[in-house]
């Protein structure tokens, strides 16, 4: 079984007590983790702070150049960390899983590491020189979830670093595992204290928790769902932390009724359920138009048949199981009051173990728990509209605001719709692509900032305007 230790200062720290990681899949253990106490946190917090004066000093080009050397380093690991991932994680090794989770992780760290934090002058004539300077904001402390552990903690850390900040972060101890040996191989190409992990379950200390309140933590990087960022953003607001938070969403998608079913029943289903629908941007409710709601049911639930469920680390397999019992329990609850009201279309029925069949229910009241909480899992309720006022509405009825589809062959009706919804992003004809230069987060209680591109680095810094 392989060994996981935590880095701190450079240094591989094992801990006296360890928790296990539990592969989804089949329930075996995949190895046992370090479980930090609150003295760990504050080592890895003392070596960030004292390696910040060094790091944040830097010329830009050098700290440029290793932040690039790291996407290298990640090729590098790649497939050996794609292996711990599906262990741990549960999603396939190939489709749009672990192998392609490294990608993403490769992506986001070249061109993150690529952008650049130019001096802006505000005035420059007779009367002053107004520069506008971006400062790093010193220890970033970043909490991460368990369903895109790797890229999550790059979108974390790769900006932090870049703008000049040393990091300090802390997995989901559901998915620890991966992110120790990500973090273990950048610290190759890094000065020791620059980057830090710490892996705990909570039990010994509330590592996240206490980093939330740490007094030589200036920002938290935060991904994970709306009730922990609540507390986060509490327990912060003693010491003033800068916050990035981006949690849970409920995406509507909405089609239109010019639509041909069968060509969009292929985009419909990833956009749902891609990582068996543990996706914070996966569309979670799918409105239809009456004229083909059938007929795009019926398209969506041939095509999901044709989906390979299983161990991921079977390549025939394309989606895999939920990631934890606290995860397959909220699922099931849902969809068996959706069966209970609702015309159940394929699914339905847990699974083995942690895994749950794809499920598509339509004819669900409005109300229904399925359609109003986050599901997070293979489970779509579709519904019905006849008027599209009535569609969008509905879709903008939620305390949510990541991301929304309009589905229609006519592009501009498509733009005019996308323009009332009340979300961070929208696509049209798709649903929850993302790339590394178009900024990311939602509106209401799905974020606070952005990440991503030059509106997510900036997040990573402080202004300080020099008169002169
Ligand atoms: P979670 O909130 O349970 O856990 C996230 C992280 O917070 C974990 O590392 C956990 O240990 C830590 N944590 C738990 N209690 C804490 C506390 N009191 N203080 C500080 N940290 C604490 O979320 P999860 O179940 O791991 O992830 C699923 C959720 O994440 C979903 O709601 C999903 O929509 C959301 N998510 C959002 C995005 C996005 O970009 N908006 C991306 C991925 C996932």
């Amino acid at each position: 079984m392989l060994e996981f230790n935590m880095t701190i200062g450079g240094q591989q720290v094992p801990t006296k007590e360890t928790f296990d990681v539990i592969n989804p899949a089949t329930g075996e253990l995949v190895a046992q983790c370090p479980n930090a106490i609150a003295e760990d946190l504050d080592a890895a917090v003392a070596a960030a702070k004292e390696a910040f004066p060094a790091w944040s000093s830097l010329p830009d080009p050098e700290r440029k150049a290793i932040c690039a050397s790291l996407a290298g380093k990640l090729e590098e690991e790649a497939e050996n960390i794609a292996q711990t991932l599906t262990k741990e994680q549960g999603k396939p090794l190939g489709g749009l899983g672990s192998r392609f989770e490294m990608g993403g992780a490769q992506a986001w760290a070249g061109h993150t590491a690529s952008l650049s934090l130019p001096v802006k002058v505000l005035q420059d004539d007779d009367q002053a020189l107004i520069e506008l300077h971006r400062k790093p904001i010193g220890v970033v402390g970043s909490i991460t979830p368990w369903n895109w552990p790797v890229m999550i903690a790059i979108w974390h850390i790769v900006p932090a670093l870049r703008a000049g900040n040393t990091v300090v972060i802390k997995p989901s101890h559901f998915t620890p595992l991966s992110t120790l040996q990500a973090v273990q191989a950048m610290n190759e190409m890094l000065p020791p204290g620059v980057l830090n992990v710490v892996s705990s379950d909570g039990k010994l200390a509330n590592i996240g928790a206490a980093m939330s309140a740490h007094p030589d933590i200036n920002k938290i990087v935060f991904t994970g769902s709306c009730g922990t960022g609540e507390k986060i953003m509490q327990s912060a607001a003693k010491t003033m932390k800068r916050l990035t938070l981006e949690m849970g969403g409920n995406d509507a998608g909405i089609v239109l009724p010019d639509c041909d079913p069968k060509e969009i029943a292929e985009g419909l289903f990833w956009g749902a359920f891609i990582n068996s629908g543990q996706t914070c941007a996966c569309m979670k409710r799918l409105y239809v138009h009456d004229s083909i709601h059938d007929e795009v049911c019926e398209e969506l639930v041939n095509f999901a048949k044709t989906i390979p469920m299983g161990n991921g680390l079977d390549e025939a397999n394309i989606l895999g199981p939920i990631n934890n019992q606290l995860q397959f329990d909220t699922v099931s609850r849902l969809v068996a009051d959706g069966a209970k009201h609702g015309k159940v279309l394929l699914g339905g029925e847990p699974g083995e173990g942690l895994f749950f069949p794809i499920t598509i229910i339509s004819d669900l009241p409005a109300d229904a728990p399925l359609i109003v909480e986050e599901q997070f899992g293979p489970a779509l309720p579709v519904i019905r509209y006849t008027d599209l006022e009535d569609a969008i509405t509905a879709a903008n009825n939620s305390d949510n605001g990541l991301g929304g589809s309009v589905w229609s062959k006519d592009k501009e009706k498509a733009k005019g719709i996308a323009n009332r919804m009340e979300c961070g992003t929208v696509w049209i004809n798709g649903h929850g692509g993302i790339q590394p230069n178009a900024p990311f987060g939602g509106v209401k209680k799905s974020s606070l900032g952005v990440e991503f591109g030059e509106e997510g680095l900036l997040e990573n810094t402080n202004i300080q305007v020099v008169f002169s």
